[in-house]
């Protein structure tokens, strides 16, 4: 069956806004995008030829602030995937609580096969098509997947060369000591594992106890692996795509993956190398079969839609908690399926929101030009997730609801009161 993301996001929106009688100018409004940008941008290609990518910047809600959101590089990326990733932006600003709405942004390509020159023409075409509706007040991209710090300082860039001005604040995810903040390329996978060891307090269960099973090992799994090993947590298998046969791996050592191993032989997207993998006496098991193994969480890292009622059965008995760390990763008829197993789930959109939070953080030390240390952003950063947490988990218990519709009852009804306030419905 295939899944639409957008039509996920709406249906995971209409089941909470029935449930708490919202009323219809609000659903009218926040189940669709508020605007969005449809471009091509033309590049020159290292061969003389030119290439036509196609490209969308959607802004689904800007009530509670500018729109954030990353921009991501995908060669399967579709308008719809980009409305469901800007609409939930828009709950996982309202869910930490910071002052951003929400966007989101897509360019079908591969940056894998583009040169470096092709990839910073693209970055620039984008700015240019784009321009005027990005911008420090208006909407922040930042990275996502296949973006990275380099894309958004040429991005900064180009934006600066056409204002006649420095805007920092315009994008994050810049490089640190160009306008990047300290803890940015790890807010994500930290910020999931501190959500994560909330949950496992609250629960009474040792985090050293646990056991895990993770897929994807790029910017979120590599640094949601590489707290949850500090903590003392065991990770069991990592799960990630390979580009040079175009299949999905899972690399497994029962006695405990080595993270900084794993670091060592995986190339900048998230793809670790099968041989030296053998080498250092990892199995290599087919890509599906991180979600069977005996562990006790499960960490989906990489793409949306990988918990589906076909998959659900494989699920190994031993799972107690699904953590979802990707954007969107579980299609909403799996979520009866998890509550009837009685999984503790943390989802997505609180899950992983310590990368906007300190993107947020990295705008306010744009706009100020000045910067803090690792050590305060670490500590704001940890704050914010577990305070979000705390805030989903009480209300969870409170009203015995599914941990993701109280995420949704408290980010929606925050949303709903800036639109109230502004005098939008
Ligand atoms: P990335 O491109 O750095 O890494 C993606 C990883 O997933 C790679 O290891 C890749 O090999 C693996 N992968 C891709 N397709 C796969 C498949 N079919 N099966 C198994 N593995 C596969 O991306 P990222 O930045 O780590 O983002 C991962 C997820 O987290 C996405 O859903 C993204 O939207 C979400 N997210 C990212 C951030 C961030 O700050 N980077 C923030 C919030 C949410």
């Amino acid at each position: 069956m295939a899944y639409n993301p957008y039509e996920n996001a709406q249906a995971q929106f209409d089941t909470v806004a029935d449930s708490i009688n919202l009323e219809q100018s609000a659903r009218d409004l926040l189940r669709e995008p508020m605007k969005e940008f449809h471009f091509n941008i033309p590049v020159k290609m290292d061969d003389g030829t030119t290439k036509v990518y196609r490209a969308y910047r959607i802004k689904h809600n800007d009530a509670r602030g500018p729109a954030k959101g990353g921009l991501r590089f995908h060669p399967h990326e579709t308008a719809d995937t980009v409305r469901a990733l800007s609409m939930w932006m828009t709950w996982k600003t309202a869910v930490v609580d910071i002052p951003l709405g929400g966007g989101k942004g897509g360019v079908v390509c591969d940056p894998r096969l583009m040169s470096l020159g092709e990839q910073e023409r693209l970055c620039r075409g984008f700015v240019r098509q784009s321009y005027g509706q990005l911008g420090e007040v208006v909407d922040v991209a930042a990275p996502d997947v296949m973006t990275n710090a380099q894309h958004m300082l040429w991005m900064m860039d180009e934006y600066e060369t056409m204002t006649g001005g420095r805007h920092p604040g315009m994008i994050t995810g810049k490089p640190v000591g160009m306008g990047g903040s300290l803890g940015r390329t790890e807010a994500t996978g930290y910020g999931v594992i501190f959500v994560l060891k909330e949950m496992l307090d609250s629960e009474n269960i040792d985090i050293k106890n646990t056991t895990a099973s993770i897929q994807g090992f790029g910017n979120v799994g590599e640094y949601t692996a590489l707290k949850y090993s500090q903590f003392g947590g065991k990770i069991i298998t990592v799960a990630c795509y390979s580009p040079s046969d175009n299949n999905t791996y899972t690399f497994r050592k029962k006695t405990g993956c080595d993270v900084k191993e794993l670091v060592s032989i995986k190339d900048s997207y998230g793809s670790i190398d099968k041989e030296k993998a053998l080498a250092l006496g990892y199995e290599v098991l087919p890509g599906d079969d991180w979600l069977k193994e005996d562990v006790d969480i499960l960490i989906p890292a990489a793409l949306e839609n990988q918990i589906t009622p076909e998959v659900f059965p494989s699920i190994s008995k031993s799972v107690r908690v699904l953590c979802e760390a990707a954007n969107g990763p579980t299609t909403p008829d799996s979520d009866d399926l998890i509550k009837e197993r009685g999984l503790l789930l943390l989802p997505d959109f609180l899950t992983n929101a310590g990368g906007v939070t300190c993107s947020y953080f990295e705008q306010v030390q744009s706009n100020m030009n000045y910067f803090w240390p690792l050590a305060e952003v670490l500590e704001k950063l940890e704050f914010s997730m577990t305070n979000a947490f705390r805030a989903v988990y009480n209300l969870a218990k409170e009203r015995n609801l599914y941990m993701r519709d109280a995420a949704y009852v408290i980010a929606i009804n925050r949303v709903y009161d800036a639109i109230k306030q502004r005098g939008w419905i």
